[in-house]
C-alpha cells in the first residue's frame, strides 16, 4: 500500500531484489509506502556506476562543480517543505524540527560551495636550488555513507556536499525506517545538474552496509548510528583496508551549578531532553545536579515537562512527538519501570500517555526520574526516547567525575555564572562537543562534529575542515626545471638541500 521507494542508481530508479519493508508512520502506527531492500548485488551495480562515473567527475572543474552546488542549495531551499513533510510522516518528528534539520544540513552545503578555499594546496618557491615544492588535495574515489534514522535529511548532509564537492562519487545507504527524504535529495541533485553516478541511494540493512563495507571499488565509508553498529563498520571497513569515520551513540550530560539561572537551565534541559522525544544523538538524557541546585532545578524541570503538548509531528500545536517504533517506546517504558523498581523516584511520568485519536501511535510522555544509583543502566545506557535522569552531587569535582566516568564522550554541556568554572569544565572534560549555558552544542557546518571515546571510532569527525580531510588525500610533489644544458654529478647519498 502507498508509495514505493526504490533505489537510486545511474540517475534512474531501480527496483530491488525483491524483499521489501514496510515505511511506517510513527504517529498513526499505518503502513505508508513500502521499501525495496538490496543486496550485495545492488551494491556491486551501484559502485561499478559510480566508479566510471567518478573518473569523469574529478576532472570536472571546480568553478562547474561549485556551480552544482550552489544550484543544489537553492533547489533544497525550494523543498524544503516537501523534504519536511516526508519526514515528519516517517520520522515523526515536528515540521518545525524537521525543516531546522533541512537548515542545518544547508550548512554543510553551504560550506561546500567555497571548497575551492579548502582545496587549496601550499606552495614553496626554492625549497632548494632551482626546486620548488607543493600540495594538492585528490578524492578518495567512490565513498559510502551509512546513516541513522533520527535525522534523515542532516546527517547525510554532513557527508554528500563535501565528498561530492572533493571529486568523490557518493553512495548513501540511508536508514530503512524514513527513507525517502534520500530519495528526493537524489531527484535534486539531477536537476541540479549533477552527473549521473556521482550520487547514488541504495536501501537495505545488513547485508547492504557489510556489502558497502567490503567492496573493492569504495575507498571510504562514513558511518553514524549506534555505537555497536559504529564498532562493526570501523571494523569491518578498516580490516578491508578503506579510510573510516563510524560516529556511534551518547549519553549527554548537563551539569548545572547552584550559581546558575535555574530557570533558564531548566528550559535548555528540557529543550534538549524531551526536543524530538530525546531522540537526538545531541539530546541531554542527564542533568547532573550540584549541591544546593538539586531542589529547585527538579521545581523547575517539572514544569517544564508538564507543561509540553505532545501529539503528531504535523500538529503546529505539538512540542513532542512520538518515538520511532513500538520497540523503542516499549524500551522506554520498560527502562522507566526498571529505575522505578529499584528505587528511583519517577518525578515526571510518561507512561501510560494516550494520545486522542492517535491511540496506535508510539507516544510517550516527558519523564524525569531521580535518585538513581550511577551503576544503574538507566543511566548508564543510552536511552534514546524523552527521559530525563538528574543525578546530584556535591560539588564541582564530582560533577567532572561522573561526566567523565561514561564510556560516551559526544556532547555535554555546563549552566553557570561561573567564568572560573567553566573554563575548568572546557579543559577538565573528556568529551568532544561542549556547551557552555547552550543544551545542544552542536556546532556549525564550517566546524567539524564528532564525540570522543565510544562515540567516534576513527581520526576525522564528521563536516567542516576534518570533512575535507576525510574524503580527500594529499600530494606532495617536488619539482625542478633544470636547464637544457644543466649539468650535476650523480651522488649516492640521500639527497639534502642547498
Ligand atoms: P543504528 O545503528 O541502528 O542504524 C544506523 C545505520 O546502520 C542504519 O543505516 C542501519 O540500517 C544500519 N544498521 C543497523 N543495524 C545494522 C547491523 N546489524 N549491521 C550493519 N548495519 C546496521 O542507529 P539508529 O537507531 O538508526 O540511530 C540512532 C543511533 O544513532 C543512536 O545511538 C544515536 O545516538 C546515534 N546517532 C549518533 C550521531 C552522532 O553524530 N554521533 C548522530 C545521530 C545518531
Amino acid at each position: 500500500m502507498g508509495y514505493d521507494i526504490s533505489h537510486v542508481i545511474d540517475g534512474q530508479e531501480v527496483v530491488g531484489t525483491g524483499s521489501t519493508q514496510p515505511i511506517m508512520n510513527p504517529a498513526t502506527g499505518e503502513e505508508v509506502g513500502t521499501l525495496q531492500l538490496g543486496d550485495a548485488s545492488t551494491v556491486d551495480r551501484a559502485v561499478q556506476v559510480a566508479v566510471a562515473a567518478q573518473k569523469q567527475w574529478q576532472q570536472v572543474s571546480l568553478a562547474k562543480r561549485t556551480q552544482i552546488l550552489y544550484r543544489m542549495r537553492e533547489l533544497v531551499i525550494a523543498a524544503t517543505d516537501e523534504i519536511a513533510e516526508v519526514i515528519t510522516r516517517e520520522h515523526g518528528k515536528t515540521l518545525g524540527d524537521a525543516k531546522g534539520e533541512i537548515a542545518r544540513g544547508l550548512e554543510t552545503l553551504e560550506f561546500a560551495t567555497s571548497i575551492t578555499q579548502d582545496l587549496k594546496g601550499g606552495f614553496s618557491q626554492n625549497v632548494s636550488t632551482g626546486v620548488d615544492a607543493h600540495t594538492l588535495r585528490q578524492p578518495l574515489g567512490v565513498v559510502a555513507g551509512i546513516t541513522p534514522f533520527n535525522f534523515p535529511a542532516m546527517v547525510p548532509f554532513w557527508m554528500h556536499p563535501i565528498a561530492i564537492g572533493t571529486g568523490n562519487a557518493f553512495i548513501l545507504k540511508p536508514s530503512e525506517r524514513d527513507p525517502s527524504a534520500s530519495n528526493i535529495v537524489a531527484r535534486l541533485y539531477r536537476e541540479a545538474g549533477l552527473p549521473d553516478g556521482v550520487f547514488q541511494v541504495v536501501h537495505g540493512g545488513k547485508s547492504v552496509v557489510d556489502a558497502l563495507c567490503t567492496h573493492d571499488g569504495i575507498s571510504g565509508v562514513s558511518f553514524v548510528g549506534s555505537t555497536p553498529i559504529a564498532k562493526h563498520v570501523h571494523q569491518t571497513a578498516s580490516a578491508a583496508g578503506k579510510r573510516v569515520q563510524a560516529l556511534g551513540g551518547a549519553n549527554n550530560h548537563a551539569v548545572v551549578m547552584p550559581d546558575a539561572n535555574i530557570e533558564f537551565a531548566a528550559s535548555q534541559v528540557a529543550s534538549g531532553a524531551f526536543g524530538s522525544a530525546g531522540e537526538r544523538c545531541m539530546a541531554v538524557p542527564v542533568a547532573v545536579t550540584v549541591g544546593d541546585a538539586h531542589e529547585a532545578f527538579l521545581e523547575a524541570i517539572k514544569a517544564e515537562a508538564e507543561k509540553l503538548v505532545v501529539g503528531p509531528g504535523a500538529n503546529p500545536e505539538t512540542d513532542m512527538p512520538p518515538v520511532i517504533t513500538p520497540d523503542a517506546k516499549a524500551r522506554v517504558i520498560r527502562m522507566t519501570d526498571e529505575a522505578e523498581a529499584a528505587g528511583a523516584t519517577i518525578v515526571v511520568d510518561g507512561r501510560g500517555l494516550v494520545v486522542e485519536g492517535h491511540e496506535n501511535g508510539n507516544f510517550v510522555g516527558p519523564t524525569v526520574i531521580t535518585d538513581l544509583a550511577a551503576d544503574h543502566p538507566t543511566y548508564t545506557e543510552e536511552v534514546f526516547g524523552p527521559v530525563l535522569v538528574v543525578m546530584h552531587v556535591n560539588n564541582f569535582d564530582e560533577a567532572v567525575e561522573l561526566v567523565n566516568s561514561s564510556p560516551f564522550g559526544n556532547g555535554t554541556a555546563i549552566f553557570t555564572d561561573s567564568g572560573h568554572y567553566a573554563r575548568r569544565f572546557e579543559d577538565e572534560i573528556q568529551v568532544g562537543m561542549i556547551g557552555i549555558n547552550v543544551p545542544i552544542p552542536t556546532p556549525v557546518g564550517y566546524y567539524s562534529f564528532g564525540g570522543w571515546k565510544d562515540s567516534l571510532f576513527g581520526e576525522h569527525h564528521a563536516h567542516g575542515p576534518e570533512g575535507v580531510g576525510f574524503y580527500t588525500r594529499q600530494k606532495a610533489v617536488t619539482t625542478r626545471w633544470p636547464s637544457q644544458n644543466e649539468t650535476v654529478e650523480s651522488s649516492m647519498s640521500f639527497p639534502t638541500h642547498d
